[in-house]
């Protein structure tokens, strides 16, 4: 088979974008095709610190600092007792991260994405895959072009990076529910003159537990706050029949905290809604294939990891791909060990997210200042700090989240002075 790029990749998102500046950085060729035009819409505002390394390994970095407000911190709110706790990624145990960036999605993917072109990635936008055909010597992607027109496209190597969507997991049926995860679905939206916080706090996230779900507040640079939920099955079901945006205001009416935030506030955007089903396909890899991001699978909102594993998921796939390229080999077996490594910080942050969802999370988030243990291995794992070993992970993984508490030789806060509580849990 004679071949068109070196790699293939469906979809431009941050997953997507990021695996083809890495390739390029390899000087290897690149064709991603997009079903969308960019700028466009996506949910996902709120980064990780520990993403920030990416950022400066993709080249973006400066370009982050000047657009987007920065993230020190978050702060989560007990809607039905009104405690507060906020977390600073300052006293994270692993020091040199004290923030991360909130951004709009339509500018940060469109920025990734040119910036992945301005390498030298070929980049095809309203571009939609259909067929993608696997052969021993090589893979033929059809695609659909602006036009209408289809066309094939052949490679070595093809990655998958379609997203939610999960174009080959999909058809291949590979993808299993997180049964733990008890929500499932989400209506967001945009405010104007949100009551928020001022000064170095602004940038903060906010996110409100209450009896049925949570919620998030995202501010951004511009003055626009992103606000959005996450709904328990059985609140959904209790209240079916109603649309995205009533379901939203009949909610915000039961929750004091986040009414108090949104008194002046004028809504900018039509209210959206979005299945929330946490996944993962059983095998991230098979001969010439990689998925990435959450084609390969989808934790839980709740943390705001999903960038983080697009952009360390793209790392990780770059080099499998870089290094078969220089092989000529592209058996499933070879490109096991990437599965493994994008497992490791979802394995970290399924723990967390099952314990919240399954045991009572909820109490511990909120009551940090009582146990500074806990306290230094929330900040962390909010941090994002799940990829490079350190010893309160390879704790949790053994002992379990609720009981490192009990566990000896753990690290403390960097600085428990600096951990601020506002109220305390009654
Ligand atoms: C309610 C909710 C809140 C979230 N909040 C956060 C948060 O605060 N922080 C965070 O980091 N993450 C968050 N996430 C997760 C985040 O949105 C995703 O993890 C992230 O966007 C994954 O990036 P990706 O590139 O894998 O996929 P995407 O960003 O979805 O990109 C996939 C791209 O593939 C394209 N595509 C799909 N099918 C095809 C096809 N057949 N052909 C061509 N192109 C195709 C799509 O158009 C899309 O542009 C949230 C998710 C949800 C559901």
């Amino acid at each position: 088979m004679s071949y068109d790029f070196d790699v293939v990749i469906a979809g431009g998102g941050p997953a997507g974008s990021s695996t083809a500046n890495f390739l390029r950085q390899r000087n290897r060729s690149v064709l991603v095709l997009e079903r969308e035009k960019f700028p466009r819409f996506h949910i996902g505002e709120s980064m990780l610190p520990f993403s920030n390394e990416l950022w400066r390994e993709l080249g973006v970095f400066e370009k982050m600092d000047a657009r987007y407000i920065h993230k020190p911190g978050a702060k989560f709110i007990h809607e039905e007792s009104g405690a507060e706790f906020t977390y600073y990624f300052e006293n994270a145990i692993r020091g040199g991260h004290p923030y991360a960036y909130q951004v709009k999605r339509a500018d940060f993917d469109k920025m990734l994405l040119d910036h992945a072109a301005s390498l030298g990635a070929e980049v095809r936008e309203e571009t939609k895959v259909g067929d993608v055909v696997f052969a021993p010597d090589g893979v033929t992607v059809s695609a659909t072009g602006p036009d209408g027109k289809s066309y094939q496209v052949r490679a070595p190597m093809f990655v998958d990076a379609t997203g939610r969507d999960a174009l080959i997991a999909g058809r291949r049926q590979l993808k299993v529910p997180d049964g733990v995860v008890t929500t499932n679905v989400a209506v967001h939206t945009m405010y104007q003159n949100v009551d928020r916080s001022q000064g170095a706090d602004e940038g903060n996230i906010i996110l409100g537990l209450f009896d049925g779900g949570w919620w998030w507040m995202i501010p951004f640079k511009d003055g626009d706050t992103s606000v959005g939920m996450v709904f328990e099955k059985s609140y959904t079901r209790a209240q079916r029949g109603l649309s995205s945006q009533e379901l939203m205001e009949h909610a915000i009416e039961g929750l004091p905290n986040l009414k108090r935030y949104l008194k002046d506030a004028t809504r900018i955007l039509e209210v959206g809604a979005q299945g929330n089903w946490s996944y993962r396909s059983t095998r991230f890899y098979d001969e010439r294939l990689l998925m990435v991001g959450d084609a390969a699978a989808f934790v839980d909102p709740l943390f705001s990891t999903g960038v983080l594993f697009a952009a360390y998921g793209a790392r990780f796939a770059a080099g499998h791909i870089d290094a078969a390229l220089t092989d000529g080999d592209f058996s499933a077996e070879r490109f096991a060990p990437y599965q493994d490594e994008c497992a490791r910080g979802m394995d970290l942050f399924k723990g967390l997210v099952h314990e919240f969802y399954a045991q009572n999370l909820r109490k511990i988030l909120l009551a940090s200042s009582q146990n500074p243990t806990i306290c230094a291995v929330i900040t962390s794992l909010l941090a994002g700090d799940v990829y490079k070993p350190a010893m309160w992970q390879s704790m949790i993984t053994k002992a379990g989240f609720s009981n490192v508490a009990d566990v000896g030789a753990m690290p403390t806060a960097r600085s428990s002075r600096q951990v601020r509580l506002e109220k305390p849990l009654a």
